[in-house]
């Protein structure tokens, strides 16, 4: 029997998916590469723009023909998307042949739910559970060994989903995160750790036991072996200069962060609710620079957020001129079910966000091209 994961969305989504893996391969399934071939195949999904929840119904809906000529195929619908109820009795109405559909909280019963469908070959459907951290991985990607540290998200950015389908902040124990280093070292196979989290600066301040992220950090780098350590992603508003000193100070440490901008503009930056001035984003990219030698700095965008004016992109387009970051994500606006901004006066079209952002990633590639012809 084999088994078939397709992963949407960010780094957090392809780590939940070695964990999927972990478990088919316990229930003894085998994977493969080909969907056709699979008798389980997975979608594990990202809700965070809509682009990708379409490319997720699309996808799935394609498997109504393999569907029918092979009834025992198992297909599962899990992640942000269905962790939201309405788009999980979407899932289930729309595609009655998909068997099962969980959202990201109750992954930990995946194979359950494997075992109900075979059982019965019923619909399971959407329920609440609870996050479970000791379920271990299948780790599938290289030299690199994926470590949360968290979970969900206490910001409430007005444009984003993700507070809603994560939960709140959730940090683990810093013990249980050094013991699970621990044996990613003593198996001597990766050279790269990369920590996760939303917003990896506020790690700790859900524990209450004095735990913070530059602790983590150096707690971490004063475990032996031969390994680099990395992460993502940072809130500007959260990143301390005491983490930015340990990222300068620590060999182990890549010189890299991804710092989120969104926009370079005020007002912009408050309607998103980010809690930080373009003004205190630049200090810190200019602390960043002074103290962090050949750091490699990149961002996110998002352009065309309810009632941007043409003048407040160009603050964005500047702000992406003046710190000549090594690299941006550019994002159009997404209007997500039930967040603040969704509801906001002042949508604006999509031929107008479409423009920005090509007009912003226009600018990135000059940038781009600019230094790697050292100017
Ligand atoms: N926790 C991280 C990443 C969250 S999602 C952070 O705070 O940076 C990754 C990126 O998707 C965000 O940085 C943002 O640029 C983008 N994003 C989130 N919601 C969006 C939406 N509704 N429309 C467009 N882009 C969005
Ligand atoms: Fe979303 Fe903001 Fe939380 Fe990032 S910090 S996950 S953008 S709410």
């Amino acid at each position: 029997m084999k088994y078939n994961i397709v992963t949407y969305g960010c780094q957090m989504n392809v780590h939940e998916s070695e964990k999927l893996a972990y478990i088919c391969e316990k229930m003894g399934y085998e994977h493969t590469e080909k969907r056709e071939d699979a008798d389980l195949i997975i979608f594990n999904t990202c809700a965070v723009r809509e682009g990708a929840e379409d490319r997720v119904f699309g996808n799935v809906g394609a498997l109504k023909k393999l569907k029918k000529q092979r009834p025992n195929l198992i297909v599962a619908v899990c992640g942000c998307m269905t962790q939201k109820e309405s788009t999980a009795n979407y899932i289930m109405k729309t595609f009655p042949f998909v068997d099962i559909v969980i959202g990201t909280f109750n992954l930990p019963n995946f194979e359950y739910y494997v075992n109900a469908v075979k059982r019965g070959r019923q619909l399971e459907l959407y329920s609440e559970g609870d996050l479970d951290e000791v379920i271990p991985y299948k780790r599938t990607s290289g030299d690199n060994a994926w470590v949360n540290i968290m979970q969900g998200c206490n910001n409430f950015c007005t444009y984003c989903i993700v507070p809603y389908v994560k939960g709140r902040e959730k940090s683990r124990r810093e013990e249980n995160i050094l013991n699970e280093i621990k044996g990613i070292i003593a198996e001597g196979k990766y050279k790269k750790i990369t920590l996760l989290g939303q917003n990896v600066n506020s790690y700790g301040n859900d524990l209450k036991t004095g735990e913070n992220f530059a602790k983590l950090l150096r707690d971490i780098c004063k475990l032996d072996g031969d390994f680099k350590l990395t992460f993502m992603t940072s809130h500007p508003k959260d990143l301390t200069d005491e983490v930015i000193d340990v990222i300068a100070s620590e060999d182990k440490i890549l010189k890299e962060i991804h710092l989120p901008a969104q926009s370079g503009n005020n007002r912009i930056l408050a309607l998103m609710n980010r809690k930080y001035t373009r003004e205190k984003y630049l200090d810190i990219i200019r602390k960043i620079k002074e103290k962090i030698k050949n750091v490699r700095i990149t961002s996110d965008f998002i352009v065309g957020f309810p009632t941007e004016t043409e003048e407040e992109f160009q603050d964005t387009m500047s702000l992406v001129r003046e710190v000549e970051f090594d690299g941006i994500f550019a994002f159009m606006y997404s209007p997500r079910e039930g967040t603040v901004a969704k509801e906001m006066q002042g949508q604006i079209d999509e031929s107008v966000k479409n423009r920005r952002v090509n007009e912003l990633l226009k600018l990135e590639k000059e940038i781009q091209e600019r230094k790697n012809n050292g100017n």
